[in-house]
């Protein structure tokens, strides 16, 4: 009989992934600190555990899905000798340097630890377009590898566990920045009465169009050849700000979204880069100022 996976941690998401699971026809052991919310995974089949020792008590796959690095210590410290042989997937998001904590912590009690991140929401857990990233055991990995296709598309970075939570920050690093541009354009408009939702539909195209040159602006990233061809220099580009800034001040609203790119567009023609593409701006980013 297939050994039974728990999940620690029964917020929006680890509810999702125990779904998700029970839909698969796992057998599925569930946790969570305030015990109401295992109800409904309990009426579609999970056993509803009362401790987090009761929990852990079987031999298959842990799966934590807790709030934070703190959280995740708070519930498995207590039982951590015992869970000796085990393979703990951590699908909580965490700082790199907290995932290696954690695989440290995991090796310390002879653990088997695969660090996760989660590119979806919980809606789109098991469905087209969930992507989850991990790294750390490649046996956790390949083991385990059907119970993790279930939720989404799985890569693996790697046995360094800090991998998959890299690559998730620095993608919602992208996500938030440019949800605040989109914010910023929509007050724009909106200064003058025109709605969120006309406007999404002007900016969504272009935006993504955009994206697309990302891959061109990757390659000379990585060639760190930043000469270009002078269509779209420092100096071009802080004209484009100046002139969005302007305008933003003249409708009545603040431009702070836009202060940190200008800062940095500035300080690179200062530093007598103006004539070079705006992807020299990478060259100032990638170090601690
Ligand atoms: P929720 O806030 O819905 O759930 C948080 C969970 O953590 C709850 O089960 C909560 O228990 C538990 N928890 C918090 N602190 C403790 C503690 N000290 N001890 C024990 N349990 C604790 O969050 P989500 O389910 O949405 O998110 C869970 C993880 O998944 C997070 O790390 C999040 O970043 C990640 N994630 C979430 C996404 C999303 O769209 N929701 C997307 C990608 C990743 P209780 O019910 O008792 O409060």
């Amino acid at each position: 009989m297939m050994a039974s996976t728990t999940f620690l941690g029964l917020g929006a998401m680890g509810c999702a992934l125990a779904m998700a699971a029970l839909d698969a026809e796992r057998p599925v052991v569930v946790w969570n600190r305030t015990s109401h919310r295992a109800q409904r995974l309990g009426e579609h089949g999970a056993a509803v555990a009362a401790t987090v020792e009761q929990a852990v008590t079987g031999d298959g796959v842990i799966v934590a899905c807790l709030f934070d690095h703190r959280s995740v210590h708070d519930v498995l410290d207590p039982v951590a000798a015992r869970l000796s042989g085990r393979t703990l997937v951590n699908l909580t998001t965490t700082t790199p340097n907290q995932a290696r904590e954690l695989a440290t912590w995991a090796a310390t009690h002879g653990i088997d630890y695969l660090d996760g991140a989660i590119m979806a929401v919980p809606a789109m857990i098991g469905g087209p377009g969930s992507a989850l990233l991990y790294s750390g055991s490649a046996t956790a990995f390949e083991q385990h590898r059907s119970l993790l296709d279930g939720w989404g598309e799985s890569s693996y970075f790697g046995t360094d566990a800090g991998l998959a939570s890299l690559y998730d920050l620095a993608i919602l690093a992208g996500m938030y920045t440019m949800f605040a541009g989109f914010t910023h354009g929509a007050a724009m408009v909106g200064s003058e009465g025109v709605s969120a939702t006309e406007f999404a539909t002007r900016a969504a195209p272009f935006l993504a169009a955009m994206t697309g040159s990302f891959a061109d602006t990757a390659a000379i990233i990585d060639a760190r050849n930043y000469a270009g061809d002078g269509q779209q220099s420092l100096e071009f580009t802080q004209g484009a700000l100046d002139t969005i800034v302007q305008a933003s001040i003249d409708q009545g609203m603040n431009a702070e979204v836009l202060r940190p790119v200008h800062d940095l567009v500035r300080r690179q023609i200062a530093a007598g880069h103006g004539a070079q593409g705006f992807d020299r701006i990478f060259e100032e980013l990638r170090i601690t100022r």
